[in-house]
């Protein structure tokens, strides 16, 4: 057997990267993580989930004493503009706190994982350059994730626009704030500068926000962040932005008209790029188009060489990076087959209210060419919802001709928590009866989960079941 200087090189020291390298490293195989940049951790921890949930959270507390009197409390008065610093150093301090865990000595120590720092690209499929350097390995795994996508409108690069990079570390808050693209992160930094103070306005060519979600989903929380003062403008073109001092103009198209909005800061959530430039991936073998190809093994056109997160596309978040990268370990070094399942594949957008699903949606399941029916609850009908003041939202069943729940949406307060009910239920093929027999604490959001089941089950049961239940018993009730 050819000799290598490593079992596995994993390059990318993203949640794909450092889930791939560990478990490599505690599989016996000798494991190298290369990071082009000075810390581990990737996008998620540095400029993505944890900073902006950091985020998040402040501009809710902020939200929330703004509603003060709506909970019995005097009135928090005119609450005192933001310091952004403030925002900026909390959020460091978490990532910090978080960081420790992807220190180079402590993977090492904990996961037999050695780590270099630098930007690698391949002579072969068995060997890189690093730093000047060849180094070999029988496999690699690339997970070099991705970056947000510029898309090409005039002007665009004579202006200060930021991207997730440098929206965390802004050394004040924007007066006012424009943002491109009305996905989760456009929604979510929206939301949140708009209640931190600064007057947000999204723009979004498609015809509603969120646009993964269905339509009576994407609608109700427009309507919500409408209502709530932020500015949303659908079916518009962003075709040129110029840049005077600290103001940006920015030129759209809606309904055949170009219009224009000044703003003191211009995000960019457009959509994202997969990371691949520099690799040199064509020495390798390994075909990429805007993403690396990959199959349900995650494994590239290369035979010995794997990618998985960001930069294979696909459900671009931390979980299905880190689901993706135990396929490809499993495959590459333990020699399990394994295959990628994202039939029940979990995700939340985490406004407020949270917009979490699990499967099927209705989208998709038309797009599988399944039969279903939607059954939907509101969550005014839930105590607790009632007691946290927090009504706005609701749950839908998508379930099948057999009866069986194959997807679910939760719009409204903890979502993203109350839909991990769902996840045994889904891929245990859990029978709803389960759920209904089941005991929940009450008063608790979670019992929405068991309410939807419990009222479809109930509006399935045939009227001619009552009638014999009369008859049988002598009672005298209504049927
Ligand atoms: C603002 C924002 C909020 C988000 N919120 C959530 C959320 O709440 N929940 C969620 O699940 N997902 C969220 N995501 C998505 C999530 O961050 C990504 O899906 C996840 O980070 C992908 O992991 P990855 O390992 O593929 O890529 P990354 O985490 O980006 O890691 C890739 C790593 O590879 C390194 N790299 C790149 N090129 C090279 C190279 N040539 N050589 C060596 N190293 C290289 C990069 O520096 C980086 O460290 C969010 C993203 C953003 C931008």
């Amino acid at each position: 057997m050819a000799k290598f200087d490593y079992d596995i090189i994993v390059i990318g020291g993203g949640a794909a990267g450092l889930t791939a390298s560990t478990f490599a490293g505690q599989s016996a195989a000798k494991t190298l993580l290369i990071e082009k940049e000075k810390k581990l951790g990737g996008d998620c921890l540095h400029y993505g989930c944890v900073p902006s949930k950091s985020l998040i959270k402040s501009a809710n507390v902020r939200h929330t004493m703004t509603r003060a009197q709506q909970f019995g409390l005097p009135a928090a008065g005119q609450l005192m503009a933001v310091d952004f610093s403030r925002i900026r150093e909390r959020i460091q301090k978490i990532i910090c706190t978080i960081q420790k865990h992807d220190e180079p000595e402590y993977i090492e120590k904990k996961y037999n994982v050695e780590t270099k720092f630098g930007a690698p690209h391949f002579i072969n499929n068995h060997t890189i350059e690093l730093s000047g350097k060849q180094i070999s390995a029988r496999y690699f795994l690339i997970a070099t994730g991705s970056s947000a996508f510029i898309p090409p409108i005039e002007g665009i690069d004579l202006v200060n626009y930021i991207t997730n990079v440098e929206i965390f570390s802004l050394d004040q808050l924007p007066e006012s704030m424009v943002v491109i693209g009305a996905g989760p992160i456009g929604m979510e930094m929206a939301q949140s500068f708009h209640r931190l103070g600064s007057k947000a306005t999204v723009l979004e060519t498609a015809d509603c926000i969120l646009p993964r979600e269905d339509k009576d989903v994407s609608c109700y929380v427009q309507q919500l962040l409408k209502d709530e003062g932020l500015e949303i403008i659908t079916s518009a073109r962003v075709i040129r932005v110029t840049q005077k001092e600290d103001v940006i103009t920015i030129t759209y198209q809606a309904n055949g008209e170009n219009k224009n909005i000044q703003a003191n800061a211009l995000l960019v959530a457009a959509g994202r790029k997969a990371n691949i430039e520099g690799l040199a991936l064509e020495n390798a073998g390994v075909k990429a188009d805007r993403v690396i190809q990959v199959n349900s093994k995650m494994r590239t056109t290369a035979r010995n060489i794997y990618a998985c997160g960001d930069v294979t596309g696909g459900f671009q978040f931390t979980h299905t990076a880190s689901y993706e990268a135990v396929v490809a370990i499993y495959n590459a070094i333990l020699k399990i087959p394994k295959r990628v399942d994202f039939t029940n594949v979990v995700w939340c957008t985490y406004l407020d209210p949270e917009v979490a699903s699990i499967g099927y949606n209705e989208q998709r399941a038309r797009a599988a060419g399944i039969d279903f029916i939607v059954h939907k609850e509101s969550f005014s009908g839930n105590d607790r919802a009632l007691a946290e003041g927090e009504t706005n939202g609701f749950i839908k069943l998508i379930i099948n001709k057999r009866g069986s729940v194959i997807g679910v949406q939760i719009i409204g307060f903890h979502a993203g928590d109350l839909i991990h009910e769902w996840v045994p239920v889904l891929n245990g093929k859990v029978k709803l009866s389960v759920l209904t027999d089941s005991i929940h604490a009450y008063p608790t959001m979670a019992e929405i989960n068991k309410n939807a089941s419990v009222n479809y089950l109930v509006s399935t049961i045939p009227s001619w079941t009552k009638k014999i239940t009369k008859l049988l018993f002598g009672y005298q009730g209504k049927v």
